[in-house]
């Protein structure tokens, strides 16, 4: 999952960055509006965690831009706790979501995974299928009961192939929710993570399609 972080402050972003890295998201950083739409114009993003009080165009005006021009991601906008009236701006200019400043780390990680489910159009907390069960809030991974480690880039990869069985993702796609700006990445990284996935949790889960990428099929394959 690819989330972009929009806080001017650097002393809560470098403690937010810390936290969802730590986690396996893959964050990039920008310190204000103007930045947020000029990078949102070219990368696609899973979340944007949005600070409300920004310099150059403030979060509320980031916010209607962004849905004037039909983009749907997912925005989780971060208010004072007193701000209420901010709050309900917010929500209805078109975030999905709040959180009140200063942080709760906990709650934050919950409520990213609470929107992530919603955008992917599920309901269910913990993601299973074809005997391998994962589950964000714990990271632990099932394989017909079995508990099975994985890297965090393996961890991701799993799921966002199990959270839509059928549907393929190419190379590049995977590639994108996978490496902020700042990652180096070798060319052929992902087919390494899904070689190693397919050693750990079965060869048959991780379908390539040729020519196309990779899924996990609906029905056993
Ligand atoms: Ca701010």
């Amino acid at each position: 999952m690819r989330l972009l972080l929009v806080e001017d402050d650097v002393m809560i972003g470098e403690s937010v960055l810390d936290l969802l890295r730590d986690e396996g998201y893959a964050v990039d950083w920008v310190k204000d509006g103007d930045m947020a739409l000029t990078v949102l114009q070219s990368q696609a993003y899973d979340l944007i965690l949005l600070d409300l009080g920004l310099p150059k165009c403030d979060g509320l005006s980031v916010l209607h831009a962004l849905r004037a021009r039909q983009d749907r991601t997912p925005v989780l906008v971060a208010t004072a706790r007193d701000a209420i009236a901010q709050r309900i701006e917010g929500l209805d200019a078109g975030a999905d979501d709040y959180i009140v400043k200063p942080y709760d780390m906990g709650e934050l990680l919950a409520r990213i995974r609470a929107l992530f489910r919603r955008a992917v159009g599920r309901a269910e907390p913990v993601y299973a299928h074809l005997g391998v069960s994962i589950d964000p809030a714990t990271r632990e991974v099932l394989v017909h009961g079995q508990p099975v480690l994985l890297s965090a880039r393996e961890w991701a990869i799993l799921q966002m192939l199990l959270v839509r069985p059928g549907h393929v993702l190419s190379r590049k796609q995977i590639e994108e929710k996978l490496y902020s700006w700042k990652d180096e990445v070798s060319s052929n990284a992902v087919e390494v993570h899904i070689h190693s996935l397919r050693k750990k949790l079965g060869v048959e889960l991780i379908q390539n399609v040729r020519g196309v990428g990779y899924m996990i099929a609906k029905v056993e394959p």
